[in-house]
């Protein structure tokens, strides 16, 4: 029997289900605070559960388990979640949940990224340690790139750290440079990485501040936030992606020493800033599909060289399970509880 594919149903949820249909797996999506109606819109999608809250969820993971369900973690999972209810959920999870720890702390996934030796932002202990300016003040904890502070100097930042009253928090080197994101895929049963397609975020109000004259902006004293609102598509220079397609597997080496044999697998993001001399600086690792992938539910540039049907991040799950299960290889890709 083929497994069912379910998931939450925000942030990616419509490219995942679609994508399960595509693989001619049924699906199922679990809509909390009357987000229901959304789902019902659309004929791919095969069940429709709704819940009064996110709190519900584990009141229905009995059901899930008995119809061999397969969870396809999105960015909700942890945002709605929390942490604990991924780490104990007995539904059979897509992805290594021993991962989510190195990802949710900021001490951990800077280690894991320095380990891997791919190229980080400079952080600082202390306002007095800052070599260039402006740094970015981030709350631990703080989503989405909410709350983040844009030092110019270290008294703004001596006053901001005050403020935070004793709040975890880092002090970044702010790169001035190109965001790019980059969609990886690491398949278990083909034993291979797959750069599936790249995008950029819109994030306000910084990508807004750009369109003020600087006279203007000079009388606003305007202070930049991060807040993501949309996602552009992006090609990366070809010249850089092998460069890209080493970060993701250094990224996968360095994951299977230092969390487990297993590693990182599935779907991953590396948020990165590009400088002029065409350097990368690895800002955030999302160990799960990311948002801007909706971009390319139809596929893109990057998957065609792969696949010669439309491939989304969210069908290539789908597939991978799909073939995991013909071959008898779920344990490889599902983590059961
Ligand atoms: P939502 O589905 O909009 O409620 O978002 C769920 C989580 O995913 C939140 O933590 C958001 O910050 C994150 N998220 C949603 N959309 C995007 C996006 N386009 N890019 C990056 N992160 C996103
Ligand atoms: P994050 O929460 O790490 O995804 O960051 C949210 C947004 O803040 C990113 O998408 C970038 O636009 C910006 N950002 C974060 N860290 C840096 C950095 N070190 N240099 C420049 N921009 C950054």
């Amino acid at each position: 029997m083929l497994p069912v594919i379910a998931t939450l149903g925000s942030h990616s949820a419509l490219q995942i289900l679609k994508g399960a249909r595509d693989e001619g797996l049924r699906n199922l999506v679990i809509a909390a605070g009357g987000k229901d109606t959304l789902y019902r819109r659309y004929g791919f999608v095969d069940e429709v559960i709704a819940i009064p809250r996110y709190a519900d969820f584990e009141s229905l993971e009995d059901d899930l388990v008995t119809r061999g369900a397969v969870m396809v973690p999105h960015g909700s999972f942890v945002a709605y979640l929390g942490e604990e209810v991924n780490q104990r959920m007995r539904v059979g999870y897509y992805g290594n949940r021993a991962v989510l720890r190195w990802e949710g702390d900021r001490d951990m996934q800077r280690r894991w990224l320095e380990n891997a030796g791919v190229p980080v932002p400079a952080e600082y202990a202390a306002p007095a340690d800052v070599a260039e300016w402006p740094v970015l003040l981030k709350t631990h904890g703080a989503a989405g790139g909410a709350g983040y502070f844009l030092a110019p100097n270290r008294g703004a930042l001596e006053r901001r750290i005050e403020a935070l009253d004793g709040a975890p928090h880092t002090i970044q080197q702010y790169v001035v440079g190109v965001t790019l994101y980059v969609h990886y895929f690491y398949s278990v049963i083909h034993g291979r990485l797959e750069i599936l397609s790249m995008d950029r975020r819109y994030e306000t109000n910084a990508d807004g501040l750009g369109r003020l004259p600087l006279a203007i902006q000079g009388t606003l004293d305007p202070k930049p936030s991060y807040v993501v609102v949309g996602n552009a598509p992006l090609v990366l220079r070809e010249s850089m992606l092998e460069t890209a397609y080493e970060m993701g597997e250094r990224v996968i080496a360095a994951s299977r020493e230092l969390i487990d044999a297993r590693g990182l697998w599935g779907p991953f993001c590396l948020e990165t800033v590009i400088t002029p001399d065409r350097r990368f600086h690895v800002i955030e690792i999302s160990c799960r599909i990311v948002a801007g992938t909706n971009l390319f539910v139809d596929g893109s540039p990057y998957a065609a060289l792969f696949f010669d049907e439309p491939m989304s991040t969210g069908r290539r799950i789908a597939r991978e399970v799909r073939e995991a299960a013909e071959g008898g290889r779920m344990g490889e890709v599902v983590d059961a509880a």
